[in-house]
């Protein structure tokens, strides 16, 4: 699947390169791999892609390349991406529990799924460097909800049947509302995508 898009303008309020720079310097100084971001019509929401020795590409779907996206919500994914550096995939450790398994709605593991992307040290991880995601993830399904599935196997969100036009129609919410409508157990606790995801419009494959 190529991944890696053509980068588009930005339409964003704020620099995007500049925010990933300030992230990289703050939260992974020991991170020396060169990495650039850019924002285009990729099948997932975001995505890192290593493209040589050290150098990587973050990319940011086309939904969120509008002025009205808040900082926020950028922050958080260049965060989640940067971390997909610091924290490679890894094989399941005998005995761990496969959380890309639904044990909710009893699903049997017919074979391996090969290495996790998002091992629990990774949400971890993630809640130290982002204490802002589940603010931002709420954002981000409240926003696109209807246009998102989150495939629990693949680890990731999908932009479904998404034209610029259609885009453009879309009412994103105003940051501050969405984190007053956040209760305090809610903000606290919730650390894996598909935990965030349910409930929400966004339509949950496992
Ligand atoms: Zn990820």
């Amino acid at each position: 699947m190529p991944a890696i898009s053509q980068g588009e303008l930005e339409l964003v309020r704020f620099n995007t390169t500049e925010i990933l720079r300030e992230i990289q310097r703050t939260l992974f100084p020991k991170l020396v791999s060169h990495v650039s971001c850019n924002y285009g019509r990729i099948p997932t929401l975001g995505c890192m892609n290593r493209v040589g020795d050290d150098r990587y590409v973050i990319s940011v779907h086309s939904l969120l390349n509008h002025p009205d996206t808040p900082e926020l919500v950028i922050r958080h994914l260049l965060i989640h991406e940067l971390l997909h550096i610091e924290i490679p995939p890894r094989a399941l450790r005998e005995g761990e529990v496969d959380p890309r398994i639904s044990r909710k709605r009893g699903e049997v593991p017919q074979e391996p799924l090969g290495p996790i992307h998002h091992p629990a040290e990774f949400w971890v991880r993630e809640r130290e460097l982002s204490p802002d995601r589940i603010v931002a993830m709420r954002w981000i399904f409240e926003a696109f909800g209807g246009r998102l599935i989150y495939r629990a196997k693949e680890e990731g969100i999908w932009v479904r049947k998404w034209r610029s036009e259609y885009g453009r129609g879309i009412k994103r919410p105003s940051i501050e509302k969405v984190r007053e409508g956040l209760k305090e157990e809610e903000l606290s606790g919730r650390d894996m995508l598909g935990d965030v995801a349910e409930g929400f419009e966004i339509e949950v494959v496992s």
